[in-house]
């Protein structure tokens, strides 16, 4: 079996630790290779690299380092089908999803490239005669990028265009479930021509490799995706670091009863058992009106049962496994709640198979706000049915939760949307679309306790890995004082 090394300043080496783990297909239990159980010391040095590398990586012409990122995505394009096959073996998706995976790299390294002739600033009046004011971009210096493992290729370019076109120095410590897919993307930026120390990678544990990113003095900013209580520790224990947090969420579709039953049908579906409910934006709860209630409920476990579970890279799948025996233990332990609270469980709700981390799509109905299913991100394939009457009442179950990433509503009165848009307290609403389907170009992100507030993607997302420099410039030769000075004709 092959053994993977970690990336340091230019360099694939092992790990100090001497110490490996495995990476599992999850469709049948098998190692895919041997990994490098990276340790403090790794990362301290990976960071030492990263903070010497990065002074000239700024120092490029950002127009210029645009280039390199396009590199990048022409690279991605041409490797797509491999990559795409990679994260179906390593992560489990199915085909069409993981070649979305790496469509979503392309798109990222292409929009940041562009970014790249703009890195905008502002201008802005003096209050002051022959004064000048603007602002402008600086690299935060080192940063720590640590990622899941559900977009293997997609979540870790989210973090690493941005913080290239920025002209940032990089360690990235990816998800142990994901470390090929990981490495193989950060050969794709060694051969496009990153300068060797910027972009460096660490495989491990969270709480050794992971933990010296978060501590470590040298390192400025922290941009991490992954689970709330991670995302806590690391918001408490990051000092006075740029924290950027992307978590859990609880996502919901409302239907109203003037929706297009069979276009929601398809949203929920998709919402719920797409990525096998392994996304961050999964449509986990479908709020729907009493009066629609009973015909949805027989349309969606009709075509549930007919999703076809295999793995990723088959093509006869509909839906591939979950990542590992952690989250099919805790999925089932969710049907298990499910049914203690009195939930009625509709279709699903077992293991699938005995070799792979398959579940059955599990349908529960008749859910009230405040069962744990309602409530908690289960992350796989178990979809809640929350009755309501009329759309006050569906606002207030979507809103009932912690979470607040994405949410949807399914009607043809615009009014019923327009309420929604403006009283759902989520990062993105989708109005008669499921909860999935993130932009490059638009921000990205949640509410509540979703996040700490900051977005990915699009313009906001250079905010997370740039810091705001404002310059004034007198040229009225004499010495001028803000707020006393009267300006005179
Ligand atoms: P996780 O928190 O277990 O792990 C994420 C990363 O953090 C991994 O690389 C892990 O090794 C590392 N880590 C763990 N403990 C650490 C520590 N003490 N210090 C530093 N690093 C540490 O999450 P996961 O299971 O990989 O991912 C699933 C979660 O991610 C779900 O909750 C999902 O909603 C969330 N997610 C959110 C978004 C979003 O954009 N909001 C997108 C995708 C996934």
């Amino acid at each position: 079996m092959q053994e993977h090394k970690i990336y340091i300043d230019g360099q694939w080496v092992k790990s100090e630790s001497g110490r490996t783990f495995l990476s599992l297909d999850p469709a049948t239990e098998r190692p895919i290779g041997k990994f490098q159980q990276g340790n403090e010391n790794d990362v301290k040095k990976a960071i030492d690299a990263a903070e010497d590398a990065y002074h000239k990586w700024s120092e490029i012409p950002a127009p210029k380092r645009g280039e390199v990122l396009l590199k990048v995505a022409e690279l991605l394009k041409k490797e797509k089908q491999r990559l795409g096959k990679l994260v179906a073996t390593e992560m489990g998706k199915v085909m069409p999803e993981a070649l979305g995976d790496v469509q979503e790299a392309i798109d990222v390294f292409e929009y940041m490239a562009g970014e790249g002739r703009r890195l905008y600033g502002h201008t802005t009046p003096s209050e002051l005669k022959d004064k000048f004011a603007m602002t402008i971009r600086m690299p935060l210096g080192v940063v720590g990028l640590i990622t899941p493992w559900n977009f293997p290729i997609a979540i870790p370019s989210w973090k690493l265009a941005p913080a290239l076109i920025c002209g940032n120095g990089i360690v990235l410590k990816p998800s142990s479930d994901t470390p090929l897919c990981a490495i193989e993307l950060v050969k794709i930026l060694e051969k496009a021509g990153i300068p060797k120390g910027v972009v460096n990678l660490v495989t491990g544990p969270g709480d050794t490799a992971g933990k010296e990113l978060i501590k470590n003095d040298k390192v400025r900013g922290i941009s991490f995706t992954g689970n709330k209580d991670t995302g806590e520790w690391i918001l408490k224990e990051a000092g006075l670091k740029k924290v950027g947090l992307e978590l859990g969420g609880k996502n919901a579709i409302i239907i109203m009863p003037d929706a297009d039953l069979n276009l929601a049908l398809e949203g929920a579906l998709w919402g719920g058992f797409g990525t096998t409910g392994q996304r961050c934006t999964a449509a986990s709860r479908v709020i729907i009106d009493r009066s629609v209630q009973k015909i949805f409920e027989r349309n969606f476990v009709d075509r549930a049962r007919r999703l076809k579970l295999g793995a990723g890279y088959d093509k006869k799948s509909d839906v591939g496994p979950l990542i590992n025996k952690y989250a099919l233990e805790k999925t089932h332990k969710y049907t298990l709640f499910g049914l203690a609270e009195g939930a009625k469980l509709l279709t699903g709700g077992r293991r699938f198979g005995s070799k792979g981390f398959f579940y059955e799509p599990t349908i529960f109905t008749d859910v009230s706000v405040n069962m744990r299913i309602a409530k908690e991100e289960i992350f796989g394939p178990t979809v809640s049915l929350i009755p309501v009457n009329g759309l006050d009442e569906a606002i207030e179950a979507v809103n009932s939760v912690e979470y607040g990433l994405s949410s949807s509503i399914y009607t043809n009165n615009i009014r019923n949307a327009f309420k929604a848009i403006e009283k759902i307290e989520t990062g993105i609403t989708y109005v008669n679309a499921s909860t999935i389907g993130a932009e490059v170009h638009l921000p990205f992100g949640g509410m509540r306790h979703t996040g700490n507030g900051t977005r990915e993607a699009g313009i906001e997302g250079i905010n997370e890995f740039s810091e705001t420099k404002t310059v004034y410039i007198d040229y009225s030769g004499r010495l001028q004082k803000a707020q006393i000075d009267v300006v005179k004709d």
